[in-house]
């Protein structure tokens, strides 16, 4: 009921803000992510209810997902590259699942709200700036699960530009 609701209702911001600024929405909607993905992150370590460093994240995505924003679960780290593979099946990551349940059919990956808050906890966990997360698969898009990378903001970008369809 929680992920209907939030589903729900994240669909139509998401729907005005492209409607409005385009694909900027997803920019958008990735920094919004970010900054509440690290503010969570701060103040559940203050109240030491996530481990210190890193090791957090397991806490913080474990966290997320019985909040109802979907499955999630981390299933392949290297934490010295860093490289963090961060999977959801089933229930579905929210956003996707509020494409699905809005019939529509994405072209490409949507769940930018989340990779934004899988960002921003690694942000906030490791104190470093230069961290991004991709989505590298979503359900939205037809896949059978949404997956996500966490990794360093150069290496992402070149991966991000590897992904793109070429012209
Ligand atoms: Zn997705």
């Amino acid at each position: 009921m929680c992920l209907f609701e939030i589903g729900g209702a994240f669909y139509s911001i998401r729907d005005s803000l492209e409607k409005s600024i385009g694909p900027a929405a997803s920019t958008l909607l990735y920094l919004a992510g970010i900054q509440g993905g690290k503010r969570f992150a701060n103040s559940a370590g203050r109240i030491g209810m996530i481990k210190v460093g890193t090791e957090g994240l397991t806490d913080c995505i474990e966290i997320f997902s019985q909040a109802g924003f979907g499955n999630f679960f981390i299933s392949d780290a290297d934490w010295r590259e860093p490289r963090v593979i961060i999977e959801c099946d089933t229930p579905t990551a929210f956003e996707a699942f509020a494409f699905k349940e809005n019939k529509h059919s994405a072209k490409g990956p949507v769940c930018d709200y989340t990779r934004g808050v899988f960002a921003g906890f690694y942000q906030e966990l490791a104190r470093r700036e230069d961290i991004m997360c991709l989505e590298v698969e979503c359900r939205a898009s037809g896949s059978r699960h949404c997956m996500f990378e966490i990794g360093q903001h150069d290496r992402m970008m070149t991966k991000a530009m590897g992904a793109r369809p070429k012209k």
